[in-house]
């Protein structure tokens, strides 16, 4: 069903009675032109945009829980488009022009809310890269502002400005930056590719593929196996996994990742901080919790949970940059997986496995990739060749050297 201010009110008036699921709960086909491996943000996108754009309609989409329970629904919702290098740029704010209409093109409320993000510095140095990047996001169409310490004390007065050891000296600001809900990015996506006739296939583990000679044709799972034209792995924290049931070794770590939500407070942060003296971000959810979040436990690990000394270290960061949340009663706290790849920039491409493509590496930076990641990824499936934003995310570029080294930290994956 369509969504709108008529269909509210009538379900309001008729006892919330006339509402319809929001997708199928599909079973398995004997076989699909493509699987997409994986129900999170990015392979629903995909399913999505191949058969929106495409017309390839023929899709599953196999998920080894429900959708939305990997990263997916663990992130920090933050949405931006400020990147430094031209391998990055153009793509990330083309995920930000589709996110600027994708609760018109899905009919769902994704709860879109550009608020901004704030970057703070604390030295000349840091100054100095922060205008270097607003110049070159300047230069590729996009919004930034470099703000000093009266600008930002403006905005946000509650900050520690005065910090003895990291004194801000001011911010890198993207206006149109900010949040979204990260559930409804997946449901909503979901329901566009159900209504497009795309197969949602949830408990569904993918624990080998079908070969013919050298190529995949398709997948082995726990609910039996299902044949395909072509198979899409969109499996974040898991790609290592899932791409080594192929023989493949990827130049990628899988690292915890922590993120923490506190009780509920009337509104105090109205956009995205972060901290540039150490690694803690926070905004705030529209129920009122602060959610923040720092650093990787710099470990690797495929267990979705983390460690103390992170949450210390993160509550560190916090108390360093707005003291006043010293009193402030956690909530809850949570860990997802991350692909880190080499490089820290994430790999849209097909692989050296005739059929397999992989959607991979997004580090803690994919859930704003969701609108282009899925775009692509359906643009490579769909023609063969890689789209115009995504041109740098090859696989090989490990091989050839042509690396996408955002903070220029070198072959460091738990560093990106
Ligand atoms: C704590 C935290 C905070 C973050 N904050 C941000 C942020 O603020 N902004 C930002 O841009 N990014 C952020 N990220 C990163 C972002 O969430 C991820 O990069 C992005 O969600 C990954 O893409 P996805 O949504 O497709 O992944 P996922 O949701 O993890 O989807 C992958 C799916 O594959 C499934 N799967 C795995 N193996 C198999 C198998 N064998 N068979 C079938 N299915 C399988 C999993 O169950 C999972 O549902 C954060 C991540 C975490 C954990």
């Amino acid at each position: 069903m369509r969504y709108s201010f008529l269909s509210i009110l009538a379900n309001g008036l008729s006892g919330q009675k006339g509402w319809t699921p929001t997708w199928r709960d599909a079973a398995p086909k004997p076989g699909y032109d493509v699987i997409i491996v994986g129900g999170g943000g990015h392979g629903l996108a995909t399913a999505y945009y191949l058969a929106k754009v495409h017309g390839i309609r023929n899709v599953a989409v196999i998920e080894k829980s429900v959708i939305g329970s990997g990263n997916a629904g663990r992130n920090t919702t933050i949405i931006r488009s400020n990147y430094l290098l031209p391998g990055n740029e153009p793509f990330y704010e083309w995920s930000m022009k589709l996110w600027e209409g994708l609760e018109q093109e899905l009919n769902y409320n994704a709860m879109v809310s550009q608020r901004g993000i704030l970057n703070l510095f604390h030295s000349d140095a840091q100054r100095d890269a922060y205008a270097r990047r607003g110049n070159a996001m300047r230069l590729a169409g996009v919004d930034s502002k470099l703000m000093d310490k009266a600008g930002v004390r403006a905005m946000y007065p509650f900050l520690n400005f005065d910090n003895a050891r990291f004194p801000i000296q001011g911010g890198l600001l993207q206006a149109r930056a900010g949040t979204a809900r990260h559930d409804a990015v997946v449901w909503g996506y979901a329901r566009g590719a159900d209504r497009l006739g795309v197969d949602i296939v949830q408990n569904c583990e993918v624990t080998g593929f079908l070969r013919e000679g050298d190529a995949i044709v398709g997948v082995e799972t726990s609910r039996g196996d299902i044949r395909a034209g072509k198979v899409a792995v969109a499996v974040a924290g898991s790609s290592s996994r899932v791409a080594a049931m192929a023989g493949l070794r990827l130049p990628m770590e899988s690292h915890v990742l922590q993120a923490f939500v506190s009780e509920g407070l009337k509104p105090m942060v109205d956009g995205v901080i972060t901290f540039g003296a150490g690694h803690f971000y926070i905004s705030q959810s529209d129920k009122g919790g602060l959610v923040f979040g720092g650093d990787i436990d710099g470990y690797n690990s495929y267990a979705q949970r983390g460690n103390l000394p992170v949450i210390e270290d993160v509550c560190e960061g916090g108390m360093a940059l707005m003291p006043r949340i010293g009193r402030l009663r956690l909530l809850r706290h949570w860990g997802g997986i991350m692909d880190m790849s080499m490089d820290g920039s994430p790999i849209i491409d097909r692989t050296p496995v005739p059929g397999l493509y992989l959607n991979a590496g997004w580090c803690y930076g994919g859930f704003k990739a969701t609108p282009a990641s899925g775009w692509c990824f359906a643009h490579l499936l769909a023609t063969g060749a890689p789209h115009d934003t995504a041109g740098a995310f090859r696989l090989d570029r490990f091989r050839t050297g042509h690396l996408i080294d955002e903070k220029g930290v070198g072959a460091q994956p738990n560093l990106h």
